[in-house]
């Protein structure tokens, strides 16, 4: 278990949630955060911080829309050959990691949307 970011984060991402990660797991993407899916030590405290309650538990995800958003934040840190990719903590400033090719498709950019 660990604890993810979804969809309501998307083309918002503020970044206060980094403000209270003990570990500094959460790293700014594209067009969105992601917690890096181990080394996150699940204390929680990001959890109610976020503006637009997106951050949860992987296995309180219910909703089907939001389901694919547990396997993103994981393929954010996923090398070419499916290796997990371990930075060591994210500090504004630095560079954003690649947003998964599968974030467009589960939400298109809104001038991309017919
Ligand atoms: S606080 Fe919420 S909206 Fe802001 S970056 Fe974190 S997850 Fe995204
Ligand atoms: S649960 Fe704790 S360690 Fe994990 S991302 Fe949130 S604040 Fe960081």
């Amino acid at each position: 278990m660990t604890l993810v970011i979804t969809s309501t984060c998307v083309d918002v991402k503020d970044g206060i949630c980094t403000t209270s990660c003990p570990v500094d797991c959460i790293y700014e993407g594209g067009r969105m955060y992601y917690i890096h899916p181990t080394e996150c030590i699940e204390c929680g405290m990001c959890e109610s911080i976020c503006p637009v309650d997106a951050i949860r538990y992987d296995d309180e995800v219910e909703e089907e829309t939001e389901i694919p958003f547990i396997a993103l934040n994981d393929a954010a840190f996923r090398d070419a050959d499916g290796s997990i990719i371990e930075p060591g903590g994210w500090k504004k400033g630095d560079p954003p990691v690649s947003d998964p090719p599968q974030l467009e498709t589960l939400f298109p950019k809104k001038d991309e949307v017919a």
